[in-house]
């Protein structure tokens, strides 16, 4: 094992902040990170083994116990337990002949769940060893399985190809695209070189005056203004300054960005190289999110095909602007889609927001000026510097400028991707989609509103219905509770832990909603649940504690009539104690019946 690992922080030049790539490559090389890697690791990059350790327990994808040769991640997201995902968690486990979170006797096979991996548009989806299976069924499981046994490699049982670059031998995937709908944005024509010929006419502050005056902010959810970010790094004095590319989506519900690193790759990138011209930096970096490792070929090679161009590298297309993009793989962390997060787990450590401020901008990646901008804003800034801030600032409503990529799935016959003007309804999107009986949609994913029918003529823009992308639908005949509740379990299992609101306020809130499925809530419990996820909001240090209590708050403004079929108003009180099952409990944990008097 020593010379295992001296081989890989051989690879990674010694470089600490390599440490998540490091330690991906002995997850996938043992299966697992054993004790001996955490010491040889600490030891050759001179880091306190504590600090190694703290990494290589935070990430989802990185176990201390073996995960077996072939390691399933069933994806267990709401749209995948609507869509056949128990049904095929079960044949799973039938035909490798172990329980989801263990592995095989044999270490053959590894059955464990993951969070949204970022495939809503083709549920139910897993990835095996890194490799996308989607829209599984029980048959297809049984021939995935059958073939692992006969010792077939798992790339070679990927089934018939998806659409555009997913068919190529770079990506090789079953993953489709599913482009429903495009505009002039993403999806239409594009010369590589085009928008980084133009920004390079022109002096730096003025790419930066151009993309404030554009109206663009950022589409990852928060909505700052990318111009004025940019401007704020630009005006920090540094000795060297980054641009970063949040692709680490994770909200559920959300696939857009999976979209356009696929198709539209190209765009993103000199979205970047723009940006780095403007704020003048050097240096850029791409964060994939672990999910999306399967398209690193792909990517590479854009960005080989980008240097032989002269789109990046040295002196860009005959200037004296350089400029190179590296890419950092996440391991499966909700949390690093938050960009202090993000930076941190960048430099190879524990995904957990920092104290802000300072912010990115002042003392991001290596405490240096960074912005970080998600996939979609740095392909609408690539556009903005081709086609001019007025173009794009037609487009959209006065206070959501351009198009918004919409990632549409549930409960419609056209679930995808749709290229819209902001502004658009709710309404519109049901039409385009082809939903049916409509109980509720989702925009923006769990943290954000669910909308009932009364309100479907609202518009998908900042000053209305504000998304990072998320559009799920929900039919009628669907259980509202039960989606409730496993957006509740998300945030409560994708917590970092750091704060106690966010880390014990989301289980007891989740213990709450159980206690009210279970036909033992009070009208009091919908009180105390308003209660205890007003402080869970107030009280949290990052976004994810202070959106996370919305799927209980947001339906019990909108659907609280729902709550109270199953609660009830004539007692204040019901115990979810149960003597029985706590009496059971105990016997089969200590292997003691209990001592009765007649005993
Ligand atoms: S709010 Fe939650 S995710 Fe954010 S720092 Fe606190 S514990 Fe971590």
């Amino acid at each position: 094992m020593r010379g295992a690992i001296r081989a890989i922080v051989d690879k990674h030049k010694g470089e600490r902040r390599q440490l998540l790539a490091m330690l991906r490559e002995v997850q996938a090389t043992f299966r697992h990170i054993p004790a001996d890697a955490i010491t040889f690791l600490a030891e050759d990059l001179d880091l306190p083994r504590v600090q190694v350790e703290g990494t290589a327990t935070f990430y989802h994808f990185f176990s201390r116990e073996h995960r077996g040769d072939v390691t399933v991640y069933l994806n267990t997201s709401a749209m995948s337990e609507l869509s056949g995902g128990p049904e095929v968690a079960a044949a799973f486990e039938q035909e490798v002949g172990t329980r989801f979170g263990t592995t095989t006797a044999d270490r053959s096979i590894g059955l464990y769940t993951t969070s949204c991996i970022g495939m809503s548009d083709q549920e139910p989806a897993a990835l095996i060893n890194d490799v996308p299976f989607t829209r599984l069924t029980p048959a297809r499981v049984r021939e995935i399985v059958a073939g692992l046994r006969a010792g077939k490699a798992v790339r070679d049982l990927v089934g018939p190809l998806g659409d555009g670059r997913n068919a190529t031998p770079l990506i090789h995937a079953e993953v489709h695209n599913n482009i429903r709908h495009t505009g002039s944005v993403f999806f239409a024509p594009f010369t590589p070189g085009a928008a980084l010929s133009q920004a390079l006419e022109m002096a730096s502050l003025e790419v930066i005056d151009g993309v404030k005056k554009s109206g663009l902010r950022g589409r990852g959810g928060a909505g700052f203004s990318t111009g004025q970010k940019w401007a704020s790094c630009r005006a920090t004095e540094g000795e060297s300054r980054y641009v970063i590319c949040n692709a680490d989506e994770g909200e559920p519900g959300t696939f857009k960005d999976r979209v356009i690193l696929t198709e539209c790759a190209e765009l993103m990138f000199e979205g970047m190289a723009v940006a780095g011209y403007a704020v003048e930096a050097k240096r850029g970096l791409l964060y994939l999110r672990g999910e999306y490792a399967y398209l690193v070929p792909h990517l590479e090679a854009v960005l080989q095909r980008m240097r032989d161009r002269h789109l990046l590298g040295k002196r860009i297309l005959g200037t004296h602007f350089s400029f190179d993009i590296a890419l950092r793989v996440g391991a499966g962390a909700y949390i690093c889609g938050e960009e202090s997060a993000l930076i941190e787990s960048a430099e190879g450590k524990r995904g957990t927001p920092r104290n802000r401020p300072p912010f990115p901008t002042v003392s991001g990646y290596r405490h240096r000026p960074t912005i970080v901008n998600n996939v979609e804003t740095f392909g609408c800034a690539a556009r903005i510097a081709e086609h001019g801030w007025q173009w794009f600032r037609a487009m959209g409503t006065a206070a959501s400028a351009g198009v918004k990529l919409l990632s549409v799935s549930g409960d419609c016959e056209r679930p995808g991707v749709y290229e819209v003007p902001w502004g658009t309804t709710v309404n519109d999107v049901l039409e385009r989609c082809g939903a049916g009986a409509t109980m509720c949609v989702q925009v923006g994913g769990p943290s954000r509103a669910y909308v009932p029918p009364s309100q479907f003529g609202r518009r998908i823009a900042y000053e209305d219905l504000d998304t990072g992308g998320a559009v799920t639908v929900f039919g009628q005949h669907r259980d509202l509770l039960q989606i409730v509740r496993n957006h509740m379990q998300f945030f409560a299992n994708e917590s970092c832990g750091f704060c106690v609101p966010c880390r014990a306020g989301n289980t007891l809130l989740l213990k709450a909603l159980d206690k009210i499925r279970a036909g033992l809530g009070t009208t009091a419990d919908l009180d105390a649940i308003e209660h205890l996820g007003a402080m869970v909001i107030k009280t949290s240090r990052c976004g994810l504690g202070q959106t996370s209590p919305n799927p209980l708050l947001s339906t019990l403004t909108h659907f609280r009539d729902t709550y109270l079929q199953v609660v009830r108003s004539d007692v204040d009180f019901i115990s979810q104690f149960n003597l029985e099952a706590a009496t059971a409990e105990s016997i089969a944990v200590s292997g003691h019946a209990p001592v009765t008097e007649q005993a």
